[in-house]
């Protein structure tokens, strides 16, 4: 038989957990720099350790063999990854044959006015775009370069274009957190989801954690005061719940990893820019890809590699923000691993 034709099962892990969603952060670069996410002077990785965009295809189209129906790509900021497009209008022949259900995008919006129409017509149906705030200065101050006007611009480029879109707003003590109701009234006035999220320990940044970190249980206490809010049993296997807001119809996520546990559900992987796979976003243990991707033109020890790291996907995450300058739990950044 030819190795092509060999049937792979699926990814299974010793939960019984079926991995069916893959993320990939295609750069770990980004042109902007927000504050909870990266410090100023980032020292970004030699081109050398990322992988190429071919080695990018060669394993998302392993994983999409193997069962995922879903594969996000993200960062650092994606559309900022020279010629992003070639790869994705790629991984849209998995659209077309129907083994891939959803190739989507985590996303600045910085790009978006320029890629908007390419990524609906490689098949990009719903992005996500992260918008923390809707003044402009206060935009520039978090992200310490990000112009507001361009985002938004890229978001009426690509609602233009038949993508649907979910903000994603950080909830930041002090920061934005008087915008919340702004931002729901903005977001489901235009049609879009929002997802608040909770600040991650990831990566060491310019600041003490505690100060932004602010619990959306209490976010979500101060909504009901003005807001009714309807639960939805939507669970995406994911980090986040739902609730209906009845005054506007739209939808509003909470994405709580600290205080929450969404694991015994958990049915996703990360891959970073380098080929390093992570099975929690919360824990340290990987296993590399690259070295298989690098080693042979066969994808046998890629598979191989990704087995044996679906067989030691841990149980769960043990996240903590508790003392004050404690170090982040886990050292690498998110714009390494990927939101
Ligand atoms: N650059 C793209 C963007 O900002 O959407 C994609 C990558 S970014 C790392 C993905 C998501 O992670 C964004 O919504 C961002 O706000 C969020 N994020 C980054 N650092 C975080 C942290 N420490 N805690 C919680 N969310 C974080
Ligand atoms: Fe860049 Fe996204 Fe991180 Fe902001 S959150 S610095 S846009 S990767």
């Amino acid at each position: 038989m030819l190795a092509s034709q060999i049937e792979r099962p699926p990814l299974i892990d010793p939960f019984r957990r079926q991995i069916t969603y893959l993320r990939v952060s295609v750069t770990d670069r980004c042109d902007f720099r927000c504050v909870y996410c990266m410090a100023e002077d980032m020292n970004f990785l030699p081109k050398k350790e990322l992988l190429s965009l071919e080695e990018l295809d060669r394993l998302c189209a392993a994983f999409i063999e193997r069962g995922v129906k879903k594969l996000r790509l993200t960062g650092g900021e994606p559309l900022v990854r020279r010629d992003l497009m070639s790869l994705i209008r790629s991984l849209s022949r998995h659209l077309a044959s129907g083994t891939l259900e959803e190739l989507t995008l985590t996303t600045n919006g910085s790009q978006l006015h320029r890629f908007a129409r390419e990524l609906a017509d490689a098949g990009v149906r719903r992005i996500n775009v992260s918008v923390d705030t809707l003044d402009p200065d206060k935009f520039k101050a978090i992200t310490r370069r990000g112009d507001l006007e361009q985002v938004l611009r890229g978001i009426k480029v690509a609602q233009a274009a038949g993508i649907r879109i979910k903000i994603n707003a950080v909830a930041l003590k002090d920061i934005n957190e008087d915008e919340i109701d702004a931002m729901i009234t903005w977001a489901h006035g235009e049609g879009m989801d929002l997802t608040l999220i909770e600040t991650m320990p990831l990566g060491d940044i310019d600041m003490d954690r505690t100060d932004q970190f602010l619990p959306l249980s209490l976010v979500r206490r101060r909504l009901a005061e003005r807001w009714t809010l309807n639960p939805l049993p939507l669970r995406t296997g994911g980090p986040a719940s739902y609730i209906e807001v009845a005054e506007t119809g739209g939808r509003l996520g909470f994405i709580t990893p600290l205080t929450h546990n969404f694991c015994e559900s958990c049915n996703r992987v990360r891959v970073t820019c380098t080929g390093t796979l992570f099975m929690c976003l919360g824990q340290e243990d990987s296993v590399d890809l690259r070295t298989p991707l690098r080693s042979s033109e066969s994808d046998a020890s890629l598979h191989e590699a990704i087995e044996r790291a679906i067989a030691h996907k841990p149980k769960g995450h043990d996240f903590v923000i508790e003392r004050r300058g404690a170090r982040p739990a886990v050292g690498r950044h998110m714009s390494v691993t990927g939101g």
